[in-house]
């Protein structure tokens, strides 16, 4: 089916309330331009580099997210345009990106990657972390940037009943610190979680957010 069709398939398949970002990353701009053709503006991305290209070439109105892995050092380029950062995993990379959204004069929304999967070798806080880190009082004086809620991804793994387990225990966590910490905060409002091969079991696990290329662009080409 055509990158068109793809997304309109997509589409139907979630409820109201659960936000799309379609994953560009390794595709290229005409492939963007198709969907972006179709209606889409919210692309996410996974390397600084790829991105500032693209944001460079692509069309303004176009919302970048950006969901890889991220380094300190890049993190000034992508604060004067990124509109949602998903990888937040250590408070040294908050503290960074939020100096520089102050000397950019903007306020950076950032999702805390949260570690849920059995593997090893995802990034991210455990749950005990997070708490710790809240609880520290640091985030309170980070005035530049604004927690709007939580990522996670689940163990690459055929186990269902796995997945759904480890997107349930981040959908727990992200409703209680919901209550708690974020109670006076109306904008901590997303929970993203969800990927071309698990965004089904996402959704009904509480996903407000899911991340889908590959059901929509095909493969990637290294
Ligand atoms: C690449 C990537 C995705 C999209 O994966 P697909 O399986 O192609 O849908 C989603 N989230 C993150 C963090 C990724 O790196």
């Amino acid at each position: 089916m055509s990158i068109a069709g793809n997304l309109n398939a997509i589409r139907a398949t979630l409820p109201f309330h659960v936000k799309l970002v379609c994953v560009s990353k390794f595709h290229p701009n005409d492939s963007i331009l198709e969907a972006y053709a179709a209606g889409e503006k919210v692309f996410g991305e996974s390397k600084v580099q790829e991105v500032c290209q693209k944001y460079d070439t692509l069309p303004k109105d176009i919302v970048w997210h950006f969901i890889g892995h991220l380094q300190t050092n890049k993190v000034k380029f992508l604060v004067p345009f990124v509109a949602l950062i998903h990888g937040v995993d250590t408070l040294r990379l908050l503290e960074e990106i939020n100096k520089q959204a102050a000397k950019a004069g903007r306020t950076v929304d950032c999702l805390l990657q949260v570690h849920i999967a059995r593997e090893e070798t995802k990034f991210g806080f455990s749950p005990e972390e997070v708490n710790d880190a809240l609880n520290s009082g640091i985030f309170d004086t980070l005035n530049s940037v604004r927690i709007r809620g939580l990522m996670g991804m689940a163990t690459f793994t055929d186990n269902e009943a796995q997945v759904r387990a480890e997107f349930r225990s981040l959908k727990t966590l992200f409703d209680q610190l919901k209550t708690s910490y974020f109670s006076d905060k109306p904008w901590f409002d997303t929970l993203s979680m969800g990927m071309s091969d698990d965004y089904r079991i996402a959704i009904e696990e509480g996903s407000t957010m899911v991340r889908v290329g590959s059901s929509i662009f095909g493969a990637r080409q290294y």
